[in-house]
């Protein structure tokens, strides 16, 4: 079994409302760890850390970091991308071999300098920069979120050592690894996942990262607002597909981070399936 680590927070909206009570029978588990930003004095639990100013800083420029202050979300977005760095390190020290992180606030719009979309700080951006000193060098970003990850780009653009593949609603490609694969205005889940194991598993399985990191959105889900017509069957599919190219070329260390979407079923339906398959615990039936 793999041991998996889930960071939570949860500060405002719809879609996480049934968290975390629907990831009862997942949480009691050994393998499982959970921490959590809200909840810590309950027993058993781990307090989930905010971020440092001065890791943001490193990242993002001091002036958007004042901005965001003023949005009055700064405290909730430092817990939100803290999960991901703390995940990343956990993983390092051995701790687990990969985690599911809630997020209030996403990541994948949050560039150097800008923030928007409800993404204020870029947590795999953080997390990428935080294991670089531990001397991690080799990273791989999917995105499966419907729409562009243009703040994640933007911080690795010229960066040959993170290979950026984004499912979106364009082609691109350069010699830095950069990669767009263009989603169809209406797709199924078939198609889906067929072009994501053609377009990402050969590619980072030659690019050989010590990490894989998952901006996984379900915005793209019937229904949603980027609606292409994927059902809510396709995400652990997708988690499934991508546990193995992790368990394949990094020995398992796989991040999956919360993006977009907003409708609470689709959320309490896929997540506590994409952690069952992360965790292999076998609690749902196999789709
Ligand atoms: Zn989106
Ligand atoms: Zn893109």
């Amino acid at each position: 079994m793999k041991r998996t680590g889930i960071f939570f927070t949860y500060f405002q909206g719809e879609r996480l409302k049934d968290f975390p009570q629907a990831l009862a029978g997942i949480l009691d588990k050994e393998n499982v760890s959970y921490y959590d930003a809200v909840y810590d004095s309950r027993q058993g639990l781990y307090y989930l850390e905010p971020l440092s100013e001065e890791l943001l800083l490193k990242v993002h420029s001091r002036n958007m970091v004042q901005r965001v202050k003023l949005t009055g979300n700064y405290e909730s977005a430092l817990y939100s991308a803290g999960g991901t760095v703390q995940a990343a390190e956990k993983i390092w020290q051995g701790q687990m071999d990969n985690a599911f992180v809630f997020t209030s606030f996403g990541d994948h719009h949050a560039g150097r300098d800008f923030y928007g979309g409800m993404c204020y700080f870029n947590g795999a951006a953080l997390a990428i920069t935080a294991l670089r000193e531990k001397g991690i060098r080799r990273v791989a970003i999917i995105d499966t979120d419907c729409h562009h990850a243009d703040g994640t780009r933007d911080i690795f653009v010229d960066d040959r050592d993170v290979l950026h593949v984004c499912f979106c609603y364009q082609d691109y490609c350069d010699d830095h690894n950069n990669i767009d694969i263009m989603i169809p205005y209406r797709t199924s889940d078939e198609d889906y996942l067929s072009r994501v194991e053609q377009e990402f598993v050969p590619r980072v399985v030659a690019f050989e990262p010590e990490y894989i990191f998952w901006e996984f959105g379900y915005d793209a889900t019937q229904g949603e607002y980027g609606d292409k017509g994927l059902t809510r069957d396709c995400h652990p599919r997708l988690a499934r597909l991508l546990k193995e190219a992790a368990d394949k070329v990094c020995q398992g260390r796989l991040i999956t981070i919360l993006c977009g979407g907003s409708g609470r079923t689709v959320a309490t339906y896929t997540i506590p399936r994409i952690i069952d398959c992360l965790a292999e615990l076998g609690i749902y039936r196999a789709i």
